[in-house]
């Protein structure tokens, strides 16, 4: 395992604080119809984010690999504030790449995975192709995978901030819709969101390894 090398590990938006508020915008949670989720019925996208996360950490620490969250337990950092931090560390302690764990909402019931570079032809589209077929090994048969073909590779482009300002290969992952009932319930299975973790884990090491 190459010593020159760090995970920089972002959990989108906020989660919930010691006093139980959910510190982000409305437009990251959603009030289902039925089921139980972080808060009754309520889905919260950053609590299920740092779940994930939580889960990509506990591997990575078996492992051995290291890694810098530039997420707060809680509190919804800044955007410039989490890049800032994986661009420093990254120019001061070790190179790396940088994951974003999302959860996505349509408001039309859209189901699915996706996962985003920036524009163009960079390094991480190799990260994104990689960590795409991964997924479709571990959870091809239980999830929809969603993509655009029309550029040749399965990566979604965006320009989202932690994409387009990060010095390191960055990919966004948008995992599954949060607002989906079916989705929600398949995001509440310990068993997916350990396949979701294995898939970044994988991504992580195979990217080592061609250094
Ligand atoms: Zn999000």
């Amino acid at each position: 395992m190459n010593d020159n090398f760090c995970v920089f590990l972002d959990a989108g938006h906020g989660g919930v604080s010691p006093s139980g508020q959910y510190t982000t915008a409305p437009s990251k949670q959603f009030q289902h119809q039925q089921g139980q989720f972080h808060n009754g019925s309520w889905f919260y996208e950053g609590v299920w984010n740092r779940t994930l996360v939580a889960r990509v950490i506990q591997k990575l620490d078996i492992l051995g690999i290291r890694y810098l969250p530039v997420y707060h337990e809680y509190v919804d950092f800044p955007l410039q504030y989490r890049v800032d931090q994986a661009n420093w560390y990254f120019r001061n302690y070790r190179r790396g790449i940088f994951l974003s764990t999302h959860a996505n909402a349509s408001g039309v019931g859209a189901r699915g995975y996706e996962i985003y570079t920036s524009p163009g032809i960079t390094a991480s589209d190799r990260i994104a192709d990689a960590h795409w077929g991964h997924v479709r090994d571990l959870l091809g048969d239980r999830i929809t995978m969603r993509t655009d073909r029309s550029d040749g590779d399965y990566d979604k482009e965006a320009r989202f901030y932690v994409l387009t300002r990060t010095v390191m290969p960055a990919v966004l992952i948008e995992h599954l819709f949060f607002d989906n009932f079916q989705d929600a319930q398949l995001l509440m299975d310990p068993e997916i969101v350990d396949r979701f973790a294995e898939a970044q884990v994988r991504t992580i090491i195979e990217y080592v390894n061609s250094l």
